[in-house]
């Protein structure tokens, strides 16, 4: 037992956290199954690597702040039949991701685009990407804070450290000129070095109303378009239907 614990402590001085805690079970399980010193060996880097992916991935599920939990899987395809199963699943290997390429979700309220946007993070989570979730109001109100504390290049490069930033709802609701620059500031920074996954309500022919057709707004949607897959997402309301039919 003493040797046991001793073994256990060792391995914690290493930081092989998971492989001290499972020490006892790992062993008995290769005295159960006979195996041989070099089974035994390749068990416990296993062990230790496997658990690093498991508590590194629910660390970047908490970090990626998601407002709700959508699986990709509960994606009615019969209902939104302006997108199909083939179109998303063919994003999830995430070429779109290391190559650094945005999604857009353009479409009326209640078509699924937040759904697919989180799906679809949930998914690059889960393959080991660091994903951050906002609502365009949230992060404008953030960049303006960072902006007004004399923090604004410290923030887009913190912003810039996830591997995609979900930018949920641009186009509801008015900016300042301020918000809109600081906005145009971010995008600049994460152009052709991150993911972004942006859900609209406007198409690009009104975006240039949205952003009040200054300066700043031609080349925030040319950066965000540049190397991008569309979606435009058309039928009705996914919540109107429930209310009808419920
Ligand atoms: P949007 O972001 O386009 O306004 P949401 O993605 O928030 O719409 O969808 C509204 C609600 O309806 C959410 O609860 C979402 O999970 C659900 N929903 C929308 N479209 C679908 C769909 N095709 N299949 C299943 N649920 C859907
Ligand atoms: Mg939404």
């Amino acid at each position: 037992m003493r040797r046991l614990e001793q073994t256990q402590a060792q391995y914690r001085s290493l930081r092989l956290y998971a492989t001290a805690k499972q020490l006892a079970q790992l062993l008995s399980q290769a005295e159960a199954n006979e195996l041989s010193h070099l089974d035994f060996a390749g068990q416990i880097a296993q062990h230790e690597l496997g658990e690093r992916t498991r508590s590194r991935i629910i660390r970047h599920l908490k970090q990626a702040q998601l407002p709700a939990h959508k699986l990709l899987e509960a994606f009615d395809y019969r209902h939104q039949t302006t997108i199909t199963k083939r179109q998303v699943n063919a994003l999830l290997d995430f070429g779109f991701i290391d190559q650094r390429q945005n999604l857009i979700f353009i479409g009326q309220p209640g078509v699924g685009k937040t759904h697919l946007a989180i799906g679809i993070a949930l998914k690059a989570i889960e393959a080991g990407y660091k994903v951050l979730f906002r609502t365009a109001l949230a992060l404008v109100q953030d960049l303006e804070l960072a902006e007004m504390k004399g923090e604004l290049k410290k923030r887009l490069s913190q912003l810039a450290k996830y591997d995609v930033l979900v930018i949920d709802e641009l186009g509801y609701l008015p900016m300042t000129k301020q918000s809109r620059y600081n906005l145009f500031q971010l995008i600049n920074s994460l152009y052709e070095y991150r993911s972004i996954i942006l859900t609209t309500n406007k198409d690009f022919t009104n975006w240039g109303e949205f952003f009040h057709d200054d300066a700043v707004a031609v080349p925030i949607i040319d950066r965000v378009i540049h190397h991008s897959h569309i979606f435009m997402l058309g039928g009705e309301s996914y919540r109107l239907k429930q209310k009808t039919t419920t």
